[in-house]
């Protein structure tokens, strides 16, 4: 059966057999959100998306260890058999609270939201159009429904307007979908030229704010808020995984009848729910999101201070800085040494390779958090630009594109 994988067992054991395998770094201990152990020595961590560092914060951690003393620590089965718990009830208001949406409904991952919620809006006679980097749950979602499935250029609005104007006389109901902040290269939508275009054809729009939940807005609602656009956003679509610093998903939104999606979202009804303990930490860490706008201020400066390091030691960089921040390679065993030697030097990033990635290219992606000490901003600079050095990377600048 996995002959099939002949050429990607040769890549991987080459990748073992050269200097240890980017797939499966094991950490003995996590010491901290932005510190980690490995064998004897101590990693710093820039590539965790634990963007708040709630992973560690002291309240989140008490109301989720009084729930896994109260109920348990897991349900043992889907909502729609083994029944909702108060603490899922509960968290599904605070999200609908939180984002200032009628409803929301909350899944196991994120992963599952966006599968969940694309299979059980888009039937066969509807039209799904995704921005080509989106992130594969949104693919896999768009296969599991069926609908036709149109691509536009990534975050390009024109585009977008050209394909509805094709597909205007096609029957079904059009579905926009784009993410807020994009995982891989750090962009941001253009949210308000797209919901122009969403109205102009009277389509819906979806937003996946997977990374920019609790990370942009005043409030932390994302870059809806940002761009003033809630009002023509139908679906957000999120994620507990990343700002909140545990794991679970949801989708909010004011659209009536929109609780039938429970009864249709077979990413919903066919999975175990959440532990009680992680909706019950996750309802905390909105708390602490609503109560500490310090940690997003913080988060903003330690983003401005990795980008204009890097900036500064010759790395091109996209145009503003954001807490993702990718160096771009071509070539991808080049990638695999950088972020091995990165590793070497005790600075763990995330190694992207294609096909994952957009445009093929390899990325050693950072993402910031507001729980790094500028020192350890600084300290990531310069080993990052002491092996760009090393390994002619700066040199050889037309390797490094802009975001
Ligand atoms: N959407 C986007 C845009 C993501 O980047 C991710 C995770 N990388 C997900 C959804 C899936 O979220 P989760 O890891 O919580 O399943």
């Amino acid at each position: 059966m996995l002959k099939k994988y002949a050429s990607l067992r040769d890549a991987f054991h080459q990748a073992r057999g050269a200097m240890g395998n980017p797939f499966d770094v094991t950490f003995d201990a996590i010491l901290s959100p932005t510190t980690a152990r490995l064998g004897d020595r101590t990693v710093l961590l820039l590539g965790t998306n634990n963007y708040l560092g709630l992973t560690f914060d002291s309240a989140c951690i008490a109301d989720a260890t009084e729930a896994l003393r109260q109920e348990g620590t897991g349900t043992t089965g889907s909502r729609i058999a083994n029944g909702t718990y108060g603490v899922h009830a509960a968290l599904e208001r605070r999200v609908a609270r939180f984002l200032g949406r009628r409803d929301a409904m909350v899944f196991t991952t994120g992963y599952q939201a966006n599968l969940g919620i694309l299979s059980a809006l888009a039937g066969r006679e509807d039209t799904l159009l995704l921005d080509a980097d989106s992130h594969a749950s949104i693919y896999d979602g768009a296969r599991l429904a069926g609908a036709q499935v149109t691509r536009f250029r990534h975050n390009d609005p024109a585009d977008l307007d050209r394909r509805l104007r094709h597909l205007r006389d096609r029957p079904g109901e059009k579905l926009i979908v784009v993410e807020g902040l994009y995982s891989m290269l750090g962009d941001t939508a253009p949210l308000r030229e797209i919901a122009a275009v969403k109205r102009e054809h009277g389509a819906y729009l979806l937003v996946d704010e997977a990374h920019s939940l609790g990370v942009y807005g005043d409030h932390g609602r994302g870059l809806g808020e940002v761009a003033g656009v809630e009002s023509d956003i139908d679906f957000v679509v999120g994620t507990f995984s990343k700002s909140l610093g545990a794991i679970g998903g949801f989708c909010a939104s004011d659209l009536p009848d929109f609780e039938l999606l429970r009864l249709t979202a077979r990413a919903y009804m066919f999975t175990a729910s959440l532990p009680p303990s992680v909706a019950a930490g996750v309802s905390r860490a909105f708390d602490r999101i609503d109560q500490q706008p310090e940690l997003r201020q913080r988060l903003k400066l330690n983003a401005e201070r990795l980008y204009h390091g890097l900036r500064a030691a010759g790395f091109v960089l996209g145009p503003v800085p954001s807490p993702i921040v990718s160096v771009r390679l071509s070539d991808p065993a080049l990638a695999m040494r950088y972020w091995n030697e990165l590793l070497t030097a005790g600075l763990y990033v995330n190694l992207a390779l294609p096909p994952a990635t957009p445009e093929n290219q390899s990325l050693l992606r950072m993402s910031v958090s507001a729980a790094h000490e500028p020192e350890q901003i600084d300290r990531a600079v310069e080993i990052i630009a002491a092996i760009g050095t090393s390994l002619g990377v700066r040199s050889a600048m037309p390797d490094v594109a802009a975001a």
